[in-house]
């Protein structure tokens, strides 16, 4: 059996799991993939939460990518990070850097299992600050350069806006010793409001996959462009969709989803306050079982490029209103936009929104060119 016909299958423990530790934060950036803001109340305890990592331990996660909101806020985060890591799990979480101090630069420096990720959505601030808000860039920059040094990861959501900055985003990285991430904009949270203006056009999905081949494994994507991989040389990784399969998401409340772009009941697997845990609603959810049963390729599976792009992205069809059986939105033949032309189904809004109003609300882009 090929490596990729196991992890069509599925997993005994997801490879890549998301765990949001809430959904407040301090920003409000227009794309979240969460539509964070404010806090639930009902979010995991401190007991519980420790009690979910040890579990994560005994089904031999490794590690474990820690998001939200801004998952610092939370007042245990360092505990957590600690408790995680002396459980043998790392964590490498995402921060907007606003709580990264010299002194915790320090601390992560010295600590092999904590992995940073500093997101940035522009390489100037007057890109960056449009998606993210003002004295976002600023924020960011004040921690890489705390970090400097450390080997900490620039995470970029590629956008319309800046897919021209990609050799500004390695240049940047490079200045601080960091590694470039660079993942898709997929319509989920607040996205779904803005996607439509700010997913890349064709022609800079050329651009961008032109780019990713030329600097092949030294800039780090999450597998995140394989409908790219449909212009001809495929992409590295393993171009597959393994929402469900090897990736899944912890949600702040504890719920658990295909995907950390799919909060939506459609994609709701059980949660962890459930009596099996989470390893119960891993090995034993219906919906994890469906996803993991041998799917067709409905319109896309007679397509030349079908074993690259296999349609593209679940969440990315579901969030535009897509069949989940056809191509993707941004399919690079164009089949994306001839379906999003004729498509019946309205676009489903996101299933929890913690989005806190505010005063330029009158339009999630206001402000963009
Ligand atoms: S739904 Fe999209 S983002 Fe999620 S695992 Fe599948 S391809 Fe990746
Ligand atoms: S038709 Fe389907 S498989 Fe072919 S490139 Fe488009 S999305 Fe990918």
């Amino acid at each position: 059996m090929k490596l990729v016909e196991h992890f069509e299958a599925g997993l005994d423990a997801p490879i890549c799991l998301t765990w949001e530790l809430t959904y407040a934060c301090n920003l409000a950036c227009v794309h979240c993939l969460s539509s964070s803001g404010r806090r639930d109340p009902r979010e995991l305890t401190t007991a519980e939460c420790r009690a979910v990592i040890e579990e994560l331990e005994r089904m031999q996660v490794f590690y474990v990518n820690v998001g939200g909101g801004e998952p610092t806020v939370r007042k245990d985060f360092w505990e957590l990070v600690e408790y995680a890591t002396s459980h043998h799990v790392g964590v490498k979480f995402s921060t907007n850097g606003s709580r990264i101090t010299a002194s915790r630069a320090e601390w992560l420096r010295g600590n092999d299992y904590v992995d940073v990720q500093i997101s940035l959505d522009g390489a100037t601030a007057e890109v960056n600050d449009r998606v993210r808000g003002a004295g976002s860039f600023a924020t960011a920059v004040r921690a890489m350069e705390h970090l400097a040094g450390t080997g900490f990861k620039l995470s970029v959501v590629v956008t319309r806006e800046n897919a021209g900055q990609l050799d500004a985003f390695k240049a940047l990285a490079d200045r601080y010793g960091a590694q470039l991430r660079l993942t898709r904009l997929r319509p989920s949270g607040r996205a779904v409001d803005v996607w439509d203006e700010l997913h890349p056009t064709a022609a800079q999905q050329r651009e961008v996959y032109a780019w990713l081949l030329a600097h092949g494994e030294e800039v780090l994507t999450g597998d995140s462009f394989f409908h790219l991989s449909a212009f001809g040389e495929a992409l590295p990784g393993l171009n597959l969709c393994g929402a469900g399969r090897v990736v899944c998401l912890i949600d702040p409340v504890g719920d658990v989803y295909a995907c950390p772009f799919a909060i939506h009941d459609a994609f709701l697997a059980g949660n962890v306050r459930a009596p099996g845990g989470f390893a119960g609603v891993w090995r034993e959810s219906e919906l994890f079982a469906r996803l993991r049963s041998p799917q067709g390729g409905g319109a896309c599976s007679s397509c030349t490029f079908f074993d690259s792009c296999r349609g593209g992205c679940m969440a990315a069809k579901f969030f535009t209103g897509l069949p989940l059986d056809g191509p993707d939105p941004e399919c690079v033949l164009g089949h994306g936009e001839a379906a999003l032309a004729v498509r019946e189904r309205r676009p489903p809004k996101p299933r929890v929104d913690h989005s806190r109003v505010r005063a330029c609300d009158e339009s999630p882009v206001a402000g963009l060119a």
